[in-house]
C-alpha cells in the first residue's frame, strides 16, 4: 500500500475538514476527487470556499500559524506552562514530536490551488467568463503565494542570515501524482516563487471588497512584505505605495483613533472596509471552535496568551497611546483584546484580521528608513503614530529602523509578526522580566538559558519537518532542519 505523504494529501484532508464546515455558509467542494472536474464557474468559486474553509481551522490562520509568531519571540508568552501555546513559548519541541499541521494545512492549501489553476486551464476564457476567472486565478495565486511564504519563514532561516541559501519548502506547482516525493527547495527559490505568484496574480485580480476573500490590495500588501523580507526595500516600498494608493481609491482607510479599540469587531462592508484587507470570517454556526484565537487570547476563555512584562513596558510607555486599549488587564496580566466577536457573536467566533493597511503603511516605513529615505519613512510612519495619539506626530524627526520596528510591534502584537521580524532584521530576541505593577502577575515561565535569548544562529528558530513527512519521503528526510 502507498502511503500518502502531507504534500500529496492535502485534497483528501480538506474533504474531511470541510464537511459540516461551509465557509460562510456556502457551498463549498466536499466531494470534487480530482482535478479534471470542474466544469463551470460555480464550481471554481465552491472549490475556491473550500480552500477558505480550510485556512480558517484553529490549526491554521484562525489559531496555530498565528500564535505561532507570537510566542515563540519576546512580545507574547504563553500565560503558563500547560496552556495550549506553553510548548511552542517555551521552543520545547522536537523532530519527533514537532506538530504537523504547520507543515500539513498549507500544503493542503497549495494542492487545493494547483488544482484550480490546472482546470481552469481547461476552461474557455469568453468575454463573459473573463473578469470572474481571471479573479479566480488570481485568489489561487496568492492562497498558493501566502501558504508558500508561511512554510519557507517557519522553516527556512531568514533570507538575510546566508542571501537564502538554506532550505525553504517545497515548491509543489502542480498537480503532483501519487509517487511524487518533492525534495525542499532554497529559501530563495521559494522567495522568487512567491514573488512570482503574486506578480502575476495582482492584475488578474479584482481590486473590489470582496468579503472573506483575498483581492488585489491583499495580494499587494503580501508581495510588499515578501520583498521587505527578501531585503528587495525598492520593491518593497513600491509596492506598498501603490497598495496604499489603490486600497484607499477603494474605500479602504486606517481605522480612526475613536475607532481603534472597537473596529475589530466590525462587520466589514463594500462601503465601509475599514482597514482590513483579508479577514478569516469565522461565525457562529461556522466556528473554529475554541482553539481559535478569540478563545485562546479571552481571558474568560482559555486565557492562554498574555503580554510579557517587557513588552507591557513598551507599549505603555505612552499610557494615551490607543493601543493600549486593545489589551485588558486582569489580575496583574494582560490578555489580547484585538480577537473580539461580531455582533450577536461567542468570542471563538471572532473574525482574524490577517492583513491590514496598518502593515502596508509600516512596511513602507521600514523600506524607506533602509533606502536612507528619511521623508518617505517620516509620510507612512507618521499617520500610525498619530492614530495611536493625535498629540504625538514623528514630522522633523530623523527615523531610525529601531523606531519603526519598535512601532510595528506595538501596531502588530498578538498578529503573528514578531518571531519574523526581529529575525529577519537580525535581532535578538531576549525574555526578560520587568518590574511593573499593572502587570506584576506576569513572569516569564522557567525555560533552559538557550531559549531565554537567542538570534537565527539558534537551530529552534525554525520548525524541524513533520516526522510523518520525513518518514514518508526520503528526499525530504535527507534535509532535515539541522540540530534536530
Ligand atoms: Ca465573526
Amino acid at each position: 500500500m502507498k502511503v500518502l505523504n502531507y504534500i500529496l494529501s492535502g485534497f483528501l484532508a480538506l474533504s474531511f475538514t470541510s464537511c459540516g464546515n461551509d465557509w460562510l455558509d456556502l457551498e463549498s467542494s466536499t466531494e470534487i476527487p480530482s482535478e479534471g472536474s470542474l466544469g463551470s464557474l460555480t464550481d471554481f468559486q465552491y472549490s475556491l470556499n473550500g480552500i477558505y474553509s480550510a485556512m480558517q481551522s484553529s490549526d491554521g490562520y484562525s489559531g496555530r500559524i498565528v500564535y505561532y509568531g507570537d510566542v515563540t519571540a519576546d512580545d507574547i508568552q504563553a500565560a503558563s506552562a500547560t496552556k495550549r501555546t506553553g510548548s511552542y513559548y517555551l521552543l520545547k519541541y522536537t523532530k519527533d514530536n514537532a506538530p504537523s499541521s504547520l507543515w500539513k494545512i498549507p500544503y493542503q492549501l497549495i494542492r487545493n490551488a494547483n488544482i484550480i489553476l490546472e482546470d481552469i486551464d481547461n476552461f474557455p476564457e469568453t468575454e463573459a467568463t473573463k473578469e470572474e476567472r481571471s479573479d479566480i486565478i488570481g485568489q489561487a495565486l496568492t492562497i498558493r503565494a501566502l501558504a508558500l511564504f508561511d512554510l519557507t519563514r517557519i522553516y527556512g532561516y531568514p533570507y538575510a542570515k546566508d542571501n537564502g541559501a538554506s532550505w525553504g519548502a517545497c515548491i509543489v506547482e502542480d498537480v503532483r501524482t501519487i509517487d511524487s516525493k518533492p525534495s525542499r527547495n532554497t529559501v530563495a527559490e521559494c522567495y522568487d516563487a512567491v514573488i512570482k505568484d503574486l506578480n502575476e496574480a495582482i492584475p488578474q485580480l479584482s481590486p473590489k471588497f470582496n468579503f472573506g476573500k483575498l483581492n488585489r490590495w491583499g495580494a499587494m500588501l503580501l508581495l510588499s512584505r515578501a520583498y521587505l523580507y527578501k531585503g528587495d526595500n525598492a520593491n518593497a516600498l513600491k509596492v506598498a505605495e501603490e497598495a496604499i494608493a489603490g486600497a484607499e481609491k477603494n474605500k479602504y482607510r486606517l481605522w480612526s483613533n475613536e475607532k481603534y479599540p472597537t473596529a475589530w469587531a466590525d462587520e466589514r462592508s463594500a462601503s465601509e472596509p475599514g482597514e482590513v484587507l483579508f479577514e478569516i470570517v469565522n461565525t457562529t454556526v461556522d466556528s473554529p471552535g475554541k482553539e481559535s484565537m478569540g478563545y485562546l487570547c479571552w481571558r474568560s476563555g482559555y486565557s492562554d496568551m498574555i503580554l510579557t512584562s517587557s513588552f507591557f513596558g513598551l507599549l505603555s510607555e505612552d499610557p494615551d497611546d490607543v493601543r493600549n486599549q486593545v489589551y485588558e488587564i486582569y489580575k496583574a496580566k494582560a490578555y489580547i483584546n484585538k480577537y473580539q466577536p461580531q455582533k450577536g457573536e461567542n468570542p471563538a467566533d471572532a473574525n482574524i484580521p490577517l492583513l491590514r493597511l496598518s502593515e502596508l503603511y509600516l512596511n513602507a516605513a521600514e523600506a524607506a528608513v533602509k533606502l536612507g529615505n528619511n521623508a518617505k519613512a517620516v509620510e507612512y510612519l507618521d499617520p500610525i503614530v498619530q492614530r495611536a495619539n493625535p498629540e504625538k506626530t514623528v514630522k522633523d524627526e530623523n527615523i531610525t529602523l529601531e523606531r519603526v520596528l519598535n512601532e510595528r510591534r506595538k501596531e502588530l502584537f498578538g498578529e503573528g509578526h514578531r518571531l519574523y521580524d526581529a529575525l529577519r532584521n537580525n535581532q535578538t530576541i531576549e525574555r526578560k522580566d520587568v518590574k511593573i505593577d499593572a502587570v506584576s502577575s506576569t513572569k516569564h515561565l522557567s525555560m533552559p538559558d538557550e531559549a531565554k535569548k537567542f538570534d537565527w544562529n539558534y537551530y529552534k528558530v525554525v520548525l524541524p519537518i513533520p516526522k510523518f513527512e520525513i518518514d514518508t519521503n526520503p528526499n525530504i528526510a535527507a534535509q532535515q532542519n539541522l540540530g534536530y
